[in-house]
């Protein structure tokens, strides 16, 4: 028996809103997506009123869940700041969810309980969470975060991907996983596993279009989710692919997830080494270090006879990180096999592991394993 979206507004019919009439008369909902027993979508209030919701959006998940045919239910609550409003007070954590991990540098500046960094938690489990990110779209940056996943998972490491780029989640197409995850006893989302990785995506969850709900108001609550509500298990590395960008989204994103580490993801042109500079000053701002640069699309490859141009002016990603005093952790070149694979589902590392680019991600993911050394063995 598949659920209704009316039965689900009928559901939340009954809940009363902070606003004094039903959640379903209080103009915070979003389209609900309601297909093979999997219910969707968010409350979406001002951050103001967040912590007045709370309550709410665990009130509607738990009914949801509670309707008969209902196999998954995920309400998010999103939260968006109107122009000139205060900045929302910062969430707490219930205290099992911290975890004694050492932080990975002993210059990281201590957290004072008022730092934006004091909304973090540890994962449970989880040895260390890093973010892949880009200063803008389209650099191959969900690319990178699955192959250096797959690299660190070669090294011997347990390792999670986690796709954070709600607003395009590309890690399904990727990784050629279309499934739903189930749940655990605890109500916890349980990862798909491909290619030895646990994975989680907003991707397996809605539809593709369904994810632009997401466009506009805050993500953390649906990332938090997706964090926190996914039984990880055990892993050394959770590989988050962020969204594309340095916006306020990705600054608060980076302020909430305890991050032990960024690596920023920049082609050779000039433009993106721009977006990739405003990319690690967001990092730094949040006191996460950054683990290194690594240049994607670095030299074209010929697929024919292997032969190397330098079309963009290669190198240039290399110079900025010495310049700015970063790791530079190595080149990917453009080369039609790491397309083609990428988009079949059946990522270079898995689909050519004696290759050289598979050597390439794993040397980066080697570099990355070193500077996280004391964190995982900590764990
Ligand atoms: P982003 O996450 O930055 O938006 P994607 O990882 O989705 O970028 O990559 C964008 C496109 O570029 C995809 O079609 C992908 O297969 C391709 N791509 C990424 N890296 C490379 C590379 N090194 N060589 C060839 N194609 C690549």
């Amino acid at each position: 028996m598949s659920v209704t979206q009316q039965q689900v507004l009928d559901t939340l019919k009954k809940i009363r809103s902070p606003r004094g009439v039903a959640l379903t008369e209080a103009n915070v909902l979003s389209a609900i997506t309601a297909s093979d027993g999997k219910v969707f979508f968010s409350i979406n209030v001002d951050a103001n009123e967040a912590r007045a919701w709370e309550g709410v959006r665990a009130e509607a998940e738990a009914a949801v869940r509670a309707i008969a045919g209902v196999s998954t239910a995920l309400v998010a609550l999103t939260a968006e700041r109107r122009p000139g409003a205060a900045a929302p007070a910062p969430q707490r954590h219930a205290p099992g969810h911290t975890h004694g991990v050492q932080p990975v540098s002993a210059h990281r500046p201590p957290q004072s309980p008022a730092s934006p960094m004091s909304r973090q938690a540890e994962i449970p489990g989880v040895a260390a969470v890093i973010a892949v990110a880009s200063g803008k779209g389209g650099v191959g940056k969900s690319t990178t975060a699955v192959n250096l996943a797959l690299g660190l998972s070669d090294l011997g490491l347990r390792v999670g991907l986690l796709d954070a780029d709600i607003y395009g989640p590309s890690i399904p197409r990727l990784t050629g996983l279309h499934e739903k995850p189930e749940l655990t006893e605890e109500r916890k989302m349980i990862p798909l596993q491909r290619f030895g990785l646990s994975i989680m995506s907003i991707g397996f969850l809605v539809e593709e279009d369904t994810a632009m709900i997401w466009r506009g108001p805050m993500v953390m609550s649906a990332i938090n989710q997706m964090l926190r509500d996914v039984a990880w298990g055990t892993l050394d590395v959770l590989v988050v692919d962020m969204p594309p960008g340095t916006g306020d989204a990705q600054l608060t994103l980076a302020q909430n997830v305890p991050l032990k580490g960024a690596v920023i993801i920049s082609t050779p042109q000039d433009l993106s080494l721009i977006d990739a500079r405003r990319g690690l000053a967001m990092f730094r701002k949040v006191n996460v270090p950054v683990l290194g640069i690594i240049e994607n699309m670095s030299y074209f490859q010929c697929p024919h006879c292997g032969s190397r141009s330098d079309i963009f002016g290669h190198g240039g990603a290399r110079h900025e990180a010495e310049r700015l005093g970063v790791p530079f952790l190595g080149e990917i070149p453009l080369h039609m096999a790491i397309r083609e694979t990428s988009d079949s589902g059946h990522p270079v590392v898995i689909s050519d592991p004696r290759g050289t680019h598979a050597a390439a991600y794993r040397a980066i993911g080697s570099a990355i394993r070193d500077q996280l050394k004391g964190v995982i063995a900590a764990a």
